[in-house]
């Protein structure tokens, strides 16, 4: 063995060594690398799932405001007719307070309200021609009633 040899071949071990080790020490770090990339990825994948829940659930609550702002608006549409009419209580319903046109209550009611003009087919007896609910001017048929002796109230009142 001569001195080359010697000298040779450990150098080599140790370059080898050194080698090696810085080898192990970054596949070490490369695989730390990818498991923290894979944690990262899963961690974009929850937010990416949690950013499509929330837009999810704020379609499903402008769905609810959209419905309750349909609401809101068919109420204010019902005070707005009702601002240009009185109830009369001669007829039950409501009278507009300068044609004295009658409107049916019950379609006024509805959703969405519709004011709709009674039909009068004599002075004392309308009916509405979108719901056929008939109205009769009550005065008028309780002074008949008394008129005819018919009211028993009225009667009773004698004995
Ligand atoms: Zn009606």
């Amino acid at each position: 063995m001569d001195i080359s040899t010697i000298i040779i071949y450990p150098a080599i071990a140790v370059i080898g060594g050194i080698i090696a080790g810085k080898y192990l020490f970054s596949s070490n770090r490369v695989s730390k690398l990818e498991a923290e990339k894979a944690a990262i990825e899963a961690g974009r994948l929850e937010l990416k799932h949690q950013v499509m829940e929330l837009i999810k659930e704020k379609s499903e609550l402008e769905n609810i405001v959209a419905e309750l702002q349909k609401k809101v608006s068919k109420y204010e549409s019902k005070d707005l007719i009702l601002i240009k009419y009185e109830f009369s209580n001669t007829w039950g319903t409501w009278e507009h307070k300068s044609s004295k046109q009658l409107i049916c209550t019950i379609c006024v009611n509805k959703m969405p309200p519709i004011e709709q003009p009674l039909q009068c087919k004599t002075e004392h007896d309308c009916q509405c021609p979108e719901c056929d609910e008939s109205y009769q001017n009550n005065e008028y048929y309780r002074n008949r009633k008394i008129d005819l002796g018919q009211n028993p109230i009225h009667r009773s009142d004698n004995i």
